[in-house]
């Protein structure tokens, strides 16, 4: 009997009698988020980061940015706090220490206004181009993939033997590891970043209804 891929249009053979999809569909699934998914790549965030750098500014000489540097601070610590009730031998779920660990590396390697910046970049562009993502948890796999791509920290450097050329491997991380960091960034700056799509829409709207009422006083013209 065959076991065929159950992602749309594959029909290769799935990677094993019990899985259901092939061994491509599968590694996409789970660096991904989703069958389907695409990944989110910088430079497709770079204008919606663009947006959040320009609201930022728009609203200058305000705590914006400290709060939000807070709430990334309280999450450090939340990190720190299990690290250390499992160094103190407290047992606990292995992918929810990787996510403490994987939160402590980014404190280290990334600085805290680009975080911020790409976690609410990606909720903008997820509020003007829902379809790029297929659904929640492709959503939460890409933020965490954005945020991570922001430190060299994360990619395992190795030295090509044949050009002498440094290379760099992208680890990927356990989705369920990928589950708690998505949560805790959502729970951190989630609101912000609905805030910050929702002023981008309201914007977006009111410069076609100042266009709008443009057209209309041209073709009122005598
Ligand atoms: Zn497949």
């Amino acid at each position: 009997m065959n076991y065929i891929c159950r992602a749309p249009g594959c029909g290769s053979r799935a990677a094993s009698r019990f899985g259901v999809y092939c061994s491509s569909h599968k590694a996409q699934l789970r660096r991904h988020g989703a069958i389907g998914q695409r990944a989110i790549t910088k430079a497709d965030l770079k204008l919606y980061r663009a947006l959040v750098v320009a609201r930022f500014a728009k609203n200058q000489g305000t705590v914006l940015r400290s709060q939000f540097e807070a709430q990334w601070k309280a999450l450090v610590s939340r990190a720190e706090a299990i690290i250390q009730a499992f160094k103190a031998g407290t047992p606990m779920v292995r992918f929810r220490r990787e996510a403490a660990r994987e939160v402590l590396k980014l404190n280290k390697g990334v600085k805290v206004a680009d975080l911020i910046e790409t976690v609410l970049a990606i909720y903008v562009m997820q509020d003007q181009e829902p379809r790029r993502f297929k659904n929640e948890s492709a959503f939460r796999t890409q933020m965490v993939r954005r945020v991570r791509g922001l430190t060299p920290l994360n990619s395992d450097a190795w030295t090509d033997c044949k050009t002498g050329k440094a290379k760099r491997v992208y680890r990927d991380l356990a989705p369920r590891t990928v589950a708690v960091i998505s949560q805790w960034l959502a729970e951190a700056l989630g609101v912000a970043g609905l805030h910050f799509a929702k002023l981008e829409r309201r914007d977006h709207e009111r410069r076609q209804e100042a266009l709008k009422n443009y057209r209309q006083a041209l073709g009122d013209m005598q």
